[in-house]
């Protein structure tokens, strides 16, 4: 697993740092401040992927990583792994439009896939309603509030391509509880069958959709498991 941290053409480095979602609190926005101050931080950039490089001498980038993890942040790994989950602001106390905890969801997420190893870098975006202000289907694996606790899950998207891909809804109105399960499932397919350096959706494109499903096709099912994803759940 590599690291985000990146030689940039003014001679510095780049440290890509990751927060829960781009979620900060004022005591870590001050600390990174005071850090940045006495490192002689040259600029702070934040990312497409809710993380915020740091672009700081290549002599000074060790003491600024071994200062993060004091503030609750790290760098972000990079290379074939899970990436920085981007979540949107969907939650019971923030976005007015959001149907369901998807802020919460994403840094859950976050917490449990972040560095796992895959074939090919994987992106996850969660968004809290329809409108998928973090572009869903623009990600490895999407997953979109579609009502208070159910969720719907879109897998093979790319957008980081001269040839994008939408991704393709393969469940609908699940729980958190099989969101996790099916992100698992997804992820051993993704390592099962992928080539190495191919992305999910060029697999999907080269094998069709089918092996990378659990039992069955959950679009288009209602709330509750299906039968047959229950028992694939093992509940
Ligand atoms: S996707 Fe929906 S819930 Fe999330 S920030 Fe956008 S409008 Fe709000």
């Amino acid at each position: 697993m590599g690291v985000g941290i990146f030689s940039q053409r003014n001679g510095m480095v780049a440290v890509d740092i990751v927060a829960s979602c781009g979620v900060m609190t004022p005591g870590q926005i001050s600390g990174l401040a005071r850090a940045a101050e006495e490192l002689g931080v040259f600029r702070f950039k934040l990312t497409s992927r809710q993380t915020m490089v740091a672009v700081v001498g290549a002599d000074r980038a060790e003491e600024l990583v071994n200062a993060l993890p004091a503030l609750g942040l790290k760098v972000s790994p990079y290379g074939n792994v899970v990436r920085a989950v981007k979540a949107c602001a969907g939650s019971g106390a923030l976005c007015p439009r959001s149907v369901g905890e998807a802020l919460d969801l994403g840094i859950e997420i976050q917490e449990k896939y972040l560095g796992l190893e895959v074939p090919k870098d994987f992106k996850i975006a969660v968004a809290g309603c329809a409108r998928g202000c973090t572009d869903p289907y623009c990600a490895d694996l999407g997953v979109v509030a579609s009502g208070r606790e159910v969720f719907d899950v879109a897998i093979g998207g790319f957008a980081g391509s001269a040839r994008p891909l939408h991704g393709r809804v393969i469940a609908r109105r699940i729980s958190r509880e099989e969101v996790f399960a099916l992100i698992d499932h997804v992820l051993d397919r993704f390592r099962a069958l992928a080539e190495p350096g191919e992305k999910l959706g060029r697999a999907i494109s080269r094998l069709g959709l089918d092996p990378f499903l659990p039992a069955r096709s959950l679009e288009g099912s209602e709330p509750g498991p299906p039968e047959d994803f229950a028992k694939f759940l093992g509940i």
